[in-house]
């Protein structure tokens, strides 16, 4: 089987790496690393297994941080420590370490910009005649070309908004809840940096003024970290939506997408690097069974997607006021709730059996909070 994978970004250099294994003909088109891209890099425990092993000359470039502080934003803060612990890393380093675990798989590195794609497998770059592959992969983020021409761009109802920073200097790992624009500031300590950023749905406020609002809070909390020479970023995070038609829309009979081309980030934490690998994943094994990627989508829905499509719908109730500030006093007095509120951000706790935990282990923090109209309507 030949096929073209467009992107190698964590989804895109993942699939190559798989699809090589299992002796597929693979190509993977990306003209841009070596290259940092805007992200907090913060890896999730779940999505380190799903990584490549690491040969012993050329170990995974991450720092691990085993403790989260959250802070509800209005005054409460709470320091979390983490049953796993979080991998960040410099996205340069991380996303050339997965492409050079494909291409040492035997995956092809094009160094091309692809220009033109169509659902009959026709692939064309600036510098090449079209080439034609059994399959294309759209692993080619959040303003996927694959996507845009296969199927439509992801409707900006969909997109959060995230900017930010590469600050000089150390910092412990952070996140402020910033209710008022329904999102989130951090702090992500990298190798030899951190990486500072803010981020809410597209359309909650101009990305000028989020960044504003980012750089008041940084001053005021975390001066050393403003670094003004540091330029600012801002780039999109796209979800689905509530629908799960939402996921059952990124493939045809020669085509298929993943990771943020896909739209398969998380809509509350703004995750994306586990479901790029995930989706990854989850194709190469449809592709190495049936050899067409038609299965692709109902199995990303089962796999991870309900999950997603869960998150979509609790996500405004989730940012309410009262939910973070409540969220935070209560983890500062118990531990089972702690428990809950890392799992949740590592990934362990989903969405949809979140209210069964809570009854659990905290059925007053439910009683007493927000938390009880977050399951209401949901
Ligand atoms: C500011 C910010 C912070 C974030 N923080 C986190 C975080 O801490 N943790 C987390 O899990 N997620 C985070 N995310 C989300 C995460 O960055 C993405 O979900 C993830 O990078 C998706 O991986 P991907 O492989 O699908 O796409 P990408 O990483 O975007 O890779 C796409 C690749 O395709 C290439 N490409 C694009 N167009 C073409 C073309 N026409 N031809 C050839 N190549 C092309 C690009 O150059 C790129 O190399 C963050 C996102 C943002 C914006």
């Amino acid at each position: 089987m030949k096929v073209a994978v467009v992107g190698a970004g964590p989804g895109g250099a993942l699939l190559a790496w798989h699809l090589a294994h299992d002796g597929a003909a693979v190509t993977v088109f990306d003209a841009s690393h070596p290259r940092e891209k805007p992200c907090g890099g913060g890896v999730t425990a779940r999505a380190l297994d799903l990584l490549p092993p690491a040969p012993p000359d050329d170990p995974l470039p991450v720092r691990l941080v085993e403790t989260c502080r959250f802070e509800s934003g209005m005054g409460h803060g709470v320091d979390v420590p983490l049953t796993r612990p979080v991998a960040v890393a410099a996205r340069r380093e991380l996303d050339g370490w997965i492409l050079r675990r494909a291409v040492a798989a035997g995956a092809q590195h094009v160094c091309e910009r692809v220009t033109e794609v169509d659902a009959a497998g026709r692939i064309r770059t600036g510098a090449a005649v079209a080439r034609v592959f059994d399959v294309v992969v759209g692993a080619d983020g959040a303003g996927s070309l694959v996507r845009r021409t296969l199927t439509g761009p992801t409707p900006k109802e969909r997109l959060m908004m995230a900017a930010g920073w590469f600050a000089r200097g150390t910092a412990p790992m952070a996140v402020r809840f910033v209710t008022d624009l329904s999102g989130y500031l951090w702090l992500f300590p990298r190798p030899d940096h951190v990486g500072v950023g803010i981020c809410a749905p597209l359309a909650a406020v101009p990305t000028r003024r989020m960044l504003d609002r980012l750089e008041r809070e940084v001053a005021v909390s975390f001066p050393a970290l403003l670094d003004d020479e540091a330029p600012r970023y801002a780039h999109t995070i796209p979800s689905p939506s509530a629908d799960p038609r939402s996921i059952l829309e990124v493939a045809g009979a020669r085509w298929a997408l993943v990771g943020d081309a896909a739209a398969f980030a998380d809509p509350i934490t703004g995750e994306g690097i586990f479901f790029a690998l995930r989706s990854a994943t989850v194709l190469a094994q449809t592709l190495r069974e049936s050899g067409s990627p038609a299965g692709y989508p109902a199995r990303a829905l089962e796999d991870f997607g309900r999950e997603l499509n869960k998150a979509a719908a609790l996500r405004d109730r989730f940012y309410s006021p009262g939910l973070a500030r409540r969220m935070i006093a209560y983890a500062g007095r118990s531990r089972a709730i702690r428990g809950v509120l890392a799992d949740l951000v590592l990934g362990e706790q989903g969405y949809l059996s979140l209210k069964r935990r809570l009854l659990r282990t905290g059925p007053r923090f439910l009683l007493e909070t927000a938390a009880s109209s977050l399951f209401s309507a949901a």
